[in-house]
């Protein structure tokens, strides 16, 4: 028999789906906290080498010892520039471009270098300080870039130091090429290992641990994306709720191990069901959830009710056999937001529940449903 079934107004409960929330993106936020770090850190960086040079510079001059490269006035006006550049970088709301960003801590050991390489005490002050650009570029920016500003620290070391102190500078040269490989070995290494803890800790924050499907916020997250895409241009897409029928029996006649063992096998069946593009998470105790990419309404209809088939069929010959209903949401055009589609699918499901269960319902009420 095919029917045309609706979610009729009356029949709406309070929706559970309405206060759904597509929490920003993971990657946004760390991307936020980066840009946070770079301007900040950067900053600080910038404003650090500006003082050493002003300090070295004062040294020269309470010594009364002529200065071994620039005057006293090129060196104050460029620790001014370079501590101004810093401040602007701690304050400024702007987002860095990238190769300003990556140019920051080479800027700063070039700073750095000036008046340590030139230096005549202590010898250990360059080879010291030229690991704070490092360290920033390798804990903040990336191997990369921490690599580069270690070599162009070594090559301006190099010249400057040769330069100013002949053979003495190669030895300070040697112990500042050292030092500074040694640090960004180390904090290259620290930090990649701290990037797979944070994948880590990221996909397993995503992660349903009874069935290892996506969780609540795994499928939010994917859904706004769907979305968002959806109202750039891209295919239609459909949301398919699905609830287990009466799964509060299944606890109470077999106990709560036969329904999360229940849980798990429906969880395996629906990953198995559907194609890779499509997202299937386990969004609530015992409601499932499904985004069906490049789906249209008619395509949704007929994939929802081959789901219903195939769960009563072989769930059916379970050890503790179900039933599910599921509610469907398949608006073409106009895109709707996650919280209207998320909604709609609910007002679905609970129609599908009120009218029996074990049955597909598809809202809005233009595709015919087979029961
Ligand atoms: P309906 O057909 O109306 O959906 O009835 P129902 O019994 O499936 O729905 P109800 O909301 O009354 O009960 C849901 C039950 O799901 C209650 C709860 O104990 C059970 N449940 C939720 N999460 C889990 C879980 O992780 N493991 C187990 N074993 N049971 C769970
Ligand atoms: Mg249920
Ligand atoms: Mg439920």
């Amino acid at each position: 028999m095919t029917q045309v079934r609706t979610a009729s107004a009356s029949a709406r409960r309070p929706v559970a789906g309405a206060g759904l929330r597509a929490e920003p993106a993971s990657g946004s936020a760390v991307a936020e906290s980066r840009q946070w770090a770079i301007k900040n850190v950067g900053g600080g960086l910038m404003i650090a080498a500006a003082v050493l040079v002003t300090v070295v510079t004062v040294l020269y001059d309470l010594r009364g010892e002529p200065f071994p490269m620039f005057t006293r006035e090129v060196n104050y006006a460029l620790s001014a520039a370079v501590a101004a550049f810093g401040f602007y970088l701690m304050r400024t709301t702007r987002r860095l471009p990238t190769w300003l960003a990556n140019s920051l801590p080479s800027g700063a050991a070039i700073v750095i270098c000036l008046p340590t390489s030139v230096d005549e005490s202590p010898d250990e002050l360059g080879p010291l300080l030229l690991t704070w650009p490092v360290t920033f570029a390798a804990a903040v920016l990336s191997a990369r870039v921490a690599w580069t500003t270690a070599g162009v620290a070594a090559v301006v070391f190099a010249v400057l130091a040769g330069l100013g102190r002949g053979v003495d500078g190669l030895v300070l040269w040697v112990e500042a090429s050292a030092s500074l490989a040694v640090v960004c070995w180390m904090v290259v290494r620290v930090q990649s290992q701290a990037m797979r803890l944070r994948e880590a800790l990221a996909r397993l924050a995503r992660t349903d641990a009874l069935t290892g499907l996506v969780n609540r916020r795994g499928f939010d997250e994917a859904l706004a994306r769907e979305q968002a895409r959806r109202r750039r241009g891209g295919e239609p897409s459909a949301l398919l709720l699905v609830d287990i029928d009466h799964f509060k029996r299944v606890n109470d006649t077999w106990g709560h191990q036969a329904g999360d063992e229940t849980l798990r096998l429906l969880g395996g069946l629906l990953d198995t069901s559907f194609r890779a593009t499509d997202v299937v998470g386990r969004i609530g105790g015992e409601e499932f959830a499904v985004l069906l990419a490049d789906c249209d309404p008619d395509e949704a209809a007929e994939r929802a009710q081959a789901l219903c088939d195939l769960v009563r069929t072989q769930a059916g010959t379970w050890e503790h056999p179900i039933t599910v209903s599921v509610g469907v949401a398949a608006t073409p055009e106009p895109a709707p937001t996650p919280e209207e589609l998320m909604a709609s699918a609910d007002a679905a499901l609970y129609a599908a529940k009120a009218a029996g269960r074990d049955r597909v319902w598809i809202e809005p009420a233009t595709v015919p449903v087979v029961e």
